[in-house]
Formats: C-alpha cells, structure tokens, sequence
C-alpha cells in the first residue's frame, strides 16, 4: 500500500513594528493565496515548496492527503481568526484522512499572531495532539525563521532553505519529503538539536549571492550535511522586525537518532555566527550619493537602488517616498519605480483615465514611518488589474499581484516611471516591470522595494546594486527599533556581550 502523507500548513513571515494586522481577507488578495485540496496539488511544477514537495512524492508513489495552505505577503501580525480557521481545517483535514504515516507542513516559521508570539509553535501543537506521538512530522523552514520552543519540542525535523534569495524552496521541499519518507520507512530515526544564538542580523548580512557572514556559516552546514549520520544542517538568521524573546539567529541539526551528535554541530554552526557578529552590520549608502553615481555611470547602465528599510518581503508600508523625493531632486532621467502603495492616488489616476495629467500627493500615509507624502504631476500611461505570471528564479510559475497598478509618467517620456498600487509588493521578478510596459534593462535607475530578493532576478541585469538609506521598519539599522519583547542581553543591541554555546 502507498505510503499516506497529509499536508497543508499556513505560511506568513510577520513584522510586529507593521500596526496593520493580517486577516483572512488579507490571506486571499494580491499575491497572497488559500488553496485548499486540489488546488494545492495544482503547485506541482511551480517554483515553491510544493513544486518539490509534490515533485518527490510523485517519485515515490507518495499518496498526497492535501489539505489547506494559506500563504500571505509579509506584514503585521496574523488575526486570530485567520489563524483558528486554517488551523482548523487543517486538522479537521488530518482526521478525515484516514490511516496516515506522516505530515508534510508548509511554514514559513517567523509568523507571529495578535494575540501569540508564535504561529508556527501553536500550529504544530494542534497537529501534534490529533496525529499523537508516532507520526512523524516533518517541515521546510525559511531562512528567516525566529525559532520557538514549542516548534522544536512538536516537530521531528526541519530543514531550512539554504539559499537567499530563496531560490532552493522547491529543492528543500523535495528535501523535507525524503527526510519524512525515510523517517517512515526506518531507514532513519530523526533526532534534532538547536542553538540560539544571541544576535540579530538585517536582512542584506544574510544574503547568499557574496559571502556574507550568514553564507560562510551556511558553507559550514553544508560540509557537515556530508557528514555521517546528519540528515540535515540548518543556520537560521531569524527575522529581526519581530520583537519576540526566541528573535534571531539560530541553528538546527538533525541527525540519525545521535543526539550529541547534533547538539555538538549546532553549537559550532552557532559558534560560528557568533564570531563572525560584527560582520553582520550594514551601511547603507546615502540616496543623494546612489543616484548621483548612477547618474555618472556609462551610457546603459543599469543601478537598481534597493530601498532595503521598506521592503515589501518584510511587511513594512510600502508607501515609502524617501527614494522618489531624491530622484525628483535630482531632476534624474530613465528611472522607474517598483513601487508606492497608494490606493487613494490609484483610484485618483483611475478617475482621471489614461492620457490625462494629475497632480497628486503619493505615499507617506500609512504609519509616518517611511517618509512624507511627496508631490508630483505626471501623466497616467497605464491602468492594469495589476495580475502577472511570474517567470524568474523565484515562484515561477505562480500569479503575483500589487492590486490595480497604474504607471505615472513624471516629466515626460523618458523621465520618472512610477508605479502606483493598491497593495504593497516585493519586486523579485523582472515582471514587476514587464508586465507594466517598462523594459529594467534599459532604464538607467530601478527603484526596488527589496530587501534582498530582487538580487535573484535583478542581479544579472544591473551594472551595480546599490543599498540606499531610507527610513522604515525593514531598516538594517537595528537600533532604532524599540524592541520590548527581545530577549537582552543581545548583539548588536548590547555590543560588549559575551557568549558561547552550552557544552
Ligand atoms: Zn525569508
């Protein structure tokens, strides 16, 4: 008989200094999903966990028991009653499955809920009491993961993406598959250990495209994942806009059924962080400074100024102006803008229609903390439903959406390009731009809302990638953060913090 493997699971990554919260609504608009069933079945093939997940259970004549998988874009804490009904059908999913061997989730693992620290601890909780003891349950995490407890005590392994831009989701799904598989058919007895490290990290010092302190420890995992008896090695940088007491970087080792085994790797891949602490800071370069050398560059260059402080994989306001205002100052040429969110100026660019000159106050709006409303008059070049196919090395395959999308066409043909949306969005795909009628690659300055998973896409295309200093609550400058909840003594918080890892 086939071996019966449940799945389905709630993905969100929450950024607690967002005031706007995360509702069931939120979880079905834009480019946020809640597939259940069949439709889960329907990601095979698709640049996500699931298009792994599905890919190896297919391999191995896995019975697939889908159930409910909500995903939504980053931002503030998930409502309870989003949370209660997907968990909910999740494990009403389980109970009706019959006989089963194990579960397959689909987590994210840095959602925190309004009335919870954790999302992913409670969830696993949930699914722990229905499945009891013996079920293996077996689960892909993000990189960005903030490691609770409760996560470790219910789950029997982990795997964490390796790559970021998370280029390898479908990669460690197929992983978690084979790690749950051989759980199941004994060859293996997965036993984890975990160690926290006290550090927090932005975003940019964990980027795997150079060799960031996060990706030489990474480098590590990966040697020790060639070693005997590991199942899998973990480094997690942990999500630092989520002011919660578990907060930041921490390892996982899983091993076949060696405990000290994999306490004695987690503590070095901890260890190992930990050295490499002042590494993990960044400078950002000033936005007068980018786009004057961006202006300076040779004819068909490509600079793409990464507005890293209000990045839309991060759950910040997307309405941030800091970027627009410096390249109106410098009166700049072939520039574009992926993207302000501004319904009001939207809706106002709609009733005037395509062709016709608005002046309008864009962004700013939305928590004063990503800069002022900014004034501009340009001419409505585009009005679009907003939805594209994505087609780069992240989610292909999969239907993104900014809500309805007009481009603004500032000082002319050849000026500024500013997209305006409904919804926030993190532009990680050259469609972003492509789907709007602007070609990145010949324009002289791109403006991404990104914190880091543009590099993907945008990297080969761009003459140099610039980081820019804005304000906003995805900024690399951890300081100004007023974390309450964040376990202290903590570095960078606390610099002259001294650390190792229990023996
Ligand atoms: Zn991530």
């Amino acid at each position: 008989m086939a071996i019966r493997i449940v799945t389905g699971g709630i993905s969100q990554e929450t950024n607690t200094f967002q005031h706007e919260l995360t509702s069931l609504e939120d979880f079905q608009k834009g480019s946020s999903r809640i597939d259940r069933g069949q439709d889960i079945l329907d990601l095979e093939g698709t640049g996500t966990i699931y298009g792994g997940i599905i890919d190896e259970a297919k391999k191995n004549d896995v019975e697939l028991i889908p159930t409910t998988f909500g995903r939504a874009v980053p931002g503030g804490p998930v409502t309870r009653e989003a949370f209660e009904t997907m968990r909910d059908e999740i494990v009403e999913g389980i109970r009706n499955a019959g006989k089963i061997d194990g579960v397959l989730l689909g987590i994210h693992g840095a959602m925190a809920l309004e009335h919870l620290p954790d999302g992913e601890g409670p969830l696993l909780t949930a699914i722990r009491e229905v499945v009891g003891p013996e079920i293996p349950i077996v689960a892909p995490l993000d990189l960005h993961t903030n490691l609770s407890d409760e996560m470790m005590e219910q789950c029997d392994a982990f795997v964490g993406y390796k790559h970021y831009p998370h280029i390898d989701t479908p990669e460690t799904g197929a992983r978690a598959m084979e790690i749950l598989l051989a759980t199941i058919k004994g060859e293996i007895t997965p036993v984890m250990a975990y160690t926290r490290v006290p550090l927090i990290a932005p975003n940019q010092s964990m980027v795997t495209t150079w060799q960031s302190p996060l990706k030489k420890a990474i480098d590590r995992a990966r040697e020790i994942e060639a070693e005997p008896n590991v199942v899998a090695a973990t480094v997690l940088g942990g999500f630092p806009f989520s002011d919660q007491e578990f907060t930041g970087v921490a390892t996982i080792v899983v091993t076949n059924n060696d405990k000290a085994l994999a306490k004695q790797y987690a503590d070095e891949l901890a260890q190992m962080c930990w050295d490499l602490r002042e590494d993990f800071a960044i400078h950002p370069t000033p936005i007068a400074d980018a786009i004057a050398e961006a202006m300076a560059g040779e004819f068909g260059s490509v600079y793409v100024l990464a507005d890293i402080s209000d990045s839309g994989a991060s759950g910040t306001a997307g309405d941030g102006t800091a970027a627009l205002k410096g390249l109106l100052e410098a009166n700049v040429r072939s520039a574009a803008v992926a993207q302000i969110m501004d319904k009001a100026a939207v809706q106002a660019c709609i009733d005037a229609g395509v062709g016709a000159t608005v002046t309008l106050s864009v962004g700013g709006k939305h928590d004063g903390l990503h800069g002022d409303p900014v004034d501009v008059t340009g001419m409505v070049r585009l009005i679009h439903e907003g939805g594209f196919l994505m087609a780069g090395p992240m989610g292909a395959g999969t239907r993104s959406s900014r809500g309805r999308t007009v481009v603004l066409e500032i000082n002319g043909p050849g000026g500024i390009e500013l997209q305006l949306t409904d919804l926030r969005g993190h532009p990680n795909d050259l469609n972003f731009f492509r789907a709007f009628g602007i070609e990145p690659t010949e324009r002289r300055i791109l403006v991404l809302k990104s914190a880091a998973h543009f590099r993907a896409a945008f990297e080969p295309i761009a003459t140099k990638v610039i980081e820019i200093d804005a304000p906003g609550i995805s900024s690399p400058n951890l300081h100004s953060f007023n974390y309450k909840n964040l376990r202290r003594p903590i570095f960078p918080l606390d610099p002259d913090l001294e650390w190792s890892p229990e023996r």
